[in-house]
């Protein structure tokens, strides 16, 4: 709307300037043609009137001259002379024919007429004009314009007849009429009008007597007569009405093409401005694609130059923003961010999948190969997946090895055919450097909206699931076979457990191992405990698991053995001959360098291998149990004891685990509690010490709290006891005066 009126007002102002100027002209041009034509007008009366006096007096001149040739005939003065009236009449009528005077009177010196060629008068009576008469006598003639009788208007000559002595007057008229009036009208150049000054009514015209505009001049004859000569200001004016009409034309013309021109140019000067401005429109909405028109050399132009210029710069910009907040830089996919903001993007109701996907054994390979073949392997992984992307769907690399799809619409069905594809396309071997690698990989599925309604929760159910495909090498598992998810309380330990960790608040704890035959403590275990500043003790079964799938245990395991590792040695030099035991998880066993660490760690406090006995679950060993074998072995090679921890929980059989190197097997708790109620109970713990001894593995019972356990073990061959019922878990400095006390205890 505002450059609408831009464009009026540029208009408005160029062709009112223009139309101020003509008006000027125009007002200039009138102003002078009017005081010309008052000049001319002026002057052509002047000439007029002078041209009129002078044709009057050549008139009576004429008459004059015409008079006296009469009076100088002889037998006309012989007629008046001797009174001969018909011959007198009968001279003037010829005379007055001959020089066409319309009256022609003779009077006697008495004044009275002896002829007359009026029929209004007759021979006796008194000359009509007695003033004519007494100025004639007074200065020899006179003339003047007189009316008759009749009402007409005459201009009489009046001369004296001589004989020589004066007999008599002859006078002439000539009619002063509308047609006397036309001819000195056609001589002057402008009307006649002859009349009585102050009387209404003209005597004679040359025609319509004109407008009260018209200029005139009064010329006064004798008898109180006048004379107006009039001269049509129009027909003055005429010459420069015309000019002024055409110049009016002219300007006319001129303002409308300049209005045109005006408007056009106008146009043309805000086009640009309304595209640019209809451009920051645009900009201002986010939409940055829309190149500009192309600009031309104008400051307009060098505006909108500038404009391109900030618009372009501000794409690229925005460009990466937005690479860099929603772009993998490794593999070119989406992130998690863009993963998580597709999935708000998901049409609701309609439902959908999110799987994570998860290279088996990739950091095996990483720590194997190096970070540069790792992160080509992740990249060719990328590209396996890509192509499998479902329209309207995304893949995303969420971190390390870990990438995501999100699959709309997907139900439980269509998620596992869609698992196994991905699972068989990543099955293609992956050539790096000539070098080949088969990859397998593993799919957690979370379906939405079972699992969980926003996309934090899915992915972290579909991580879980994740979690346990691996464990269960099924390749693929859904959120729904998983437990629960992590209390908030326990997830907001995971981001303490860093922490804690540096600020020491992780401690050992050390169980005894008792023994049965000897009754001696041979070994004790270690068990972490974290003292939290604010919740107090967290035991281990709540924040262990999380930092399992937070993969923090890796940097947990290696303190614990650094500081079992550290204590056995402290133990040695003070002359008591213990054992101890750690923990280790899935990742730890599963990590390529454990069998150079603990042999480093051993030879830099100098404690014999036998010294130290790393316990680890079944699951931990079914996670990938040819890794877990190979690095079972090396760290056997070491001569480090192994133990089987909470066996019997799991599925694994006897006969695989004599496959491993391993040297004891740890009977879950929950064989021991009620060992002497449960028949059952007995006779698989007892069988499992029979077998266990028949394949040469020590057996240890876990959770033995009561004697009357204690006596049972003894009595059915079990090697070792640990539990309450022996001895709590306790600090080094504690074990160490607990154990003084217990030998004192034996020995008595
Ligand atoms: P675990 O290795 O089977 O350790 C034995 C657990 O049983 C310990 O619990 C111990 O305090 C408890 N226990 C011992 N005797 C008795 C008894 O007579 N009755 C009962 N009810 N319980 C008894 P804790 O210390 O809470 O540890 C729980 C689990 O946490 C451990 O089970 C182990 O799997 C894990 N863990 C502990 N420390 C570490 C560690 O440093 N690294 C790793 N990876 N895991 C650890
Ligand atoms: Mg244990
Ligand atoms: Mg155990």
């Amino acid at each position: 709307m505002s450059s609408r009126s831009l464009r009026h007002r540029i208009a408005i102002v160029f062709v009112g300037l223009l139309v101020l100027v003509m008006g000027l002209v125009l007002a200039l041009v009138h102003h002078s043609s009017t005081r010309i034509v008052e000049r001319e007008t002026r002057r052509e009366l002047a000439v007029g009137a002078k041209v009129f006096q002078r044709l009057l007096e050549q008139n009576q001149r004429q008459l004059e001259t015409a008079a006296a040739v009469l009076s100088a005939d002889f037998a006309f003065r012989e007629a008046i002379a001797t009174q001969d009236q018909p011959t007198v009449r009968s001279v003037i009528r010829n005379h007055g024919q001959r020089i066409h005077a319309q009256v022609m009177m003779v009077a006697g010196t008495d004044g009275k007429l002896i002829a007359t060629t009026q029929r209004v008068s007759a021979p006796g009576d008194p000359f009509p004009f007695p003033d004519l008469l007494a100025a004639a006598e007074a200065s020899g003639r006179s003339a003047g314009f007189r009316q008759m009788r009749n009402g007409q208007l005459y201009q009489v000559v009046l001369v004296p007849i001589l004989a020589p002595t004066r007999i008599a007057w002859v006078a002439m008229g000539f009619h002063v009429d509308d047609r006397w009036a036309a001819d000195m009208a056609g001589v002057t150049g402008l009307g006649v009008h002859i009349g009585r000054a102050g009387t209404p009514g003209l005597l004679a015209s040359s025609g319509t007597s004109g407008s009260a505009h018209d200029a005139s001049v009064s010329v006064p004859l004798d008898g109180g007569l006048q004379a107006v000569l009039q001269l049509p200001v129009a027909q003055v004016e005429a010459p420069f009405g015309q000019l002024q009409g055409r110049l009016l034309g002219v300007i006319v013309a001129a303002v409308l093409v300049f209005a045109a021109g005006s408007v056009m140019l106008a146009g043309r000067i805000v086009r640009p401005l309304n595209e640019l401005s209809a451009a920051a429109r645009r900009i201002a909405q986010g939409d940055y694609a829309q190149p500009l028109p192309p600009a031309q050399g104008d400051e307009i132009g060098q505006l909108a130059g500038s404009f391109e210029q900030m618009r372009t710069e501000i794409a690229s910009r925005e460009e990466r923003i937005a690479r860099l907040a929603y772009v993998d830089a490794l593999t070119d996919l989406p992130n998690r961010t863009r993963f998580l903001e597709a999935f708000g993007r998901l049409t609701p109701g309609a439902g959908g999948a999110v799987m994570v996907v998860n290279v088996d054994r990739f950091a095996l390979i990483n720590n194997a190969l190096g970070h540069l073949v790792g992160d080509r392997l992740l990249r060719a992984v990328a590209g396996q997946l890509q192509p499998l992307v479902p329209p309207g769907g995304v893949l995303a690399r969420l971190w390390g090895d870990q990438f995501a799809f999100l699959v709309e619409g997907a139900d439980a069905d269509a998620a596992r055919r869609f698992a196994d594809t991905v699972l068989a396309a990543l099955r293609d071997p992956v050539t790096l450097d000539g070098q080949r690698l088969d990859i397998e990989a593993s799919v957690g599925i979370a379906l939405y909206p079972d699992d969980g309604l926003d996309a934090a929760t899915l992915l972290r159910r579909a991580e879980l699931a994740l979690a346990t495909a691996k464990r269960r090498h099924a390749g693929v598992a859904f959120a729904q076979e998983t437990g629960g998810e992590p209390a908030h309380e326990q997830l907001s330990l995971i981001g303490d457990m860093r922490r804690a960790l540096a600020a020491g608040e992780f401690t050992l704890a050390y169980q005894p191992k008792l023994a049965l035959a000897s009754g001696r403590i041979v070994a004790v275990e270690a068990l972490l405990r974290w003292q939290h500043p604010e919740r107090g003790s967290i035991a281990p079964a709540r924040f262990i698991p999380f930092a399992e799938q937070t993969g923090f245990i890796r940097e947990i395991t290696p303190w614990v053995l650094e500081s079992a590792v550290r204590q056995a040695a402290v133990w040695h030099a003070a002359g008591l001959d213990i054992a101890v035991s750690a923990n280790l998880s899935t990742l730890d066993l599963l990590d390529p360098h454990l069998g150079r660490r603990v042999r480093d760690l051993l030879e830099r406090h100098a404690v014999q291998a036998r010294r130290l006995c790393l316990e680890i679950t079944e699951s931990a060993l079914m996670d990938d149990p040819a890794l877990a074998q190979a690095h079972l072995d090396e760290l056997a090679g070491l001569g480090i004891k192994l133990s089987i921890d909470d066996y019997g929980v799991g599925q694994a059989s006897l006969a695989y685990l004599k496959s491993l190197p391993v040297d004891e097997l740890k009977l879950d708790r929950s064989f021991i509690t009620a060992i002497t109620d449960s028949p059952r109970n007995a006779a698989i713990v007892e069988s499992t010490i029979m077998l266990s001894h028949a394949l040469g593995l020590t057996v240890v019972a876990e959770g033995v709290e009561t004697p009357a356990e204690l006596c049972w073990l003894r009595e059915h061959g079990c090697d070792i006891a640990q539990g309450y019922g022996i001895g709590r878990p306790m600090t080094a400095a504690q074990l160490q005066d607990w154990l003084a006390e217990f030998s004192l205890r034996t020995v008595a």
